[in-house]
């Protein structure tokens, strides 16, 4: 029998972005989107909004293409101890990027039966916006240089020295759950390896936005709790794989003890907008439109956010 799921209630780093974006785009990603996996047997309006929640735009996709690839070697990495060849990524990724641009283009996300967690719908075909061929170039020609910097970084470097048994976890298509105060939050690590008694947890970045260190101290917070090591033994490395620079940072108890504070007052904001938070109900009306022109621009839901009540 299939598994119903559930939508349960959770925190992670990107549903508070969200959340403090536009209240109404919260709504439509968590709430007004659930089931419209299931294609051909719920309404329009929430398969809609599903294939627009999934969209993605083409730095996203680029990160997108970089992390899956990476995500790739390591994991055959994890079972054979070989790092595949540069140019065996190179050979892969293209391949992939050429099937998913075709596949966006055509519009096929909208009929397609797979998962659209697993293919890939871009902002700029769907919104038929004007990119040139050479943007698009550039963009895959980004992409190659990340995967180039990360065969030759010096992470690569490491594992290959100490071996398989160093690796904690590499990232997956579905993040990891874990328990604060009985509620659940989940991270998504790229990838999490030891080094003696220390930990390097790694955060591969493919753009030139600043992070917000909040995402690394919830790393750092979740390793501390499910695997009970010591904070100074444990790093994050913020590796930008497209300048090619490693940012190093470490958080000590009142950091730690700071991010607790504000999820926990996040995850009560979040919750007074329901109308039954017991069962993570929520009503599209409790949920204003943002008043910023701009963020409405740029959103996978524009075409439908202002036909809708
Ligand atoms: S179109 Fe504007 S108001 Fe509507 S969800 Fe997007 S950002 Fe919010």
């Amino acid at each position: 029998m299939r598994k119903e799921f559930k939508n349960e209630f959770s925190w992670s780093f990107s549903r508070d972005n969200l959340f403090n974006e536009c209240k109404r785009k919260y709504y439509y990603n968590y709430y007004g989107s659930w089931e419209g996996w299931k294609k051909d047997s719920i309404d329009e309006v929430t398969r809609t909004l599903y294939v627009l929640k999934n969209l993605v735009n083409r730095k996203i996709w680029k990160g997108d293409a970089v992390h899956k690839e990476i995500s790739r070697v390591l994991k055959s990495f994890e079972t054979t101890g070989m790092i595949g060849s540069y140019e065996a990524s190179v050979k892969r990724t293209t391949q992939i990027m050429r099937e998913e641009f075709k596949f966006s283009k055509e519009k096929k996300y909208w009929s397609t039966d797979k998962s659209l967690r697993k293919v890939n719908a871009l902002f700029e075909h769907e919104y038929e916006m004007d990119v040139s061929d050479q943007e698009w170039i550039d963009n895959y020609n980004e992409v190659i240089k990340c995967l180039k910097n990360f065969h030759n970084s010096e992470i690569v470097d490491e594992l290959k020295n100490i071996g398989t048994d160093s690796i904690i976890t590499i990232d997956s298509i579905t993040p990891t759950p874990f328990d604060f105060n009985g509620e659940i939050i989940y991270v998504n690590l790229d990838l999490a390896y030891r080094v003696d008694d220390e930990v390097k947890i790694v955060d591969w970045k493919t753009g030139s936005a600043q992070s917000n260190t909040l995402q690394f101290v919830v790393y750092v917070f979740h390793t501390n709790e499910t695997l009970g090591t010591p904070l100074n033994k444990l790093t994050v490395i913020e590796y930008n794989l497209q300048d090619n620079k490693q940012y190093i940072h470490k958080f000590n108890e009142k950091e730690i003890l700071e991010a607790k504070e504000y999820i926990d007052s996040s995850m009560s904001k979040m919750k007074s907008y329901l109308y039954d938070p017991l069962n993570n109900s929520a009503d599209i009306s409790e949920f204003p439109r943002t008043e910023d022109d701009w963020k409405c621009a740029y959103c996978n839901f524009k075409k439908i956010c202002f036909d809708l009540p």
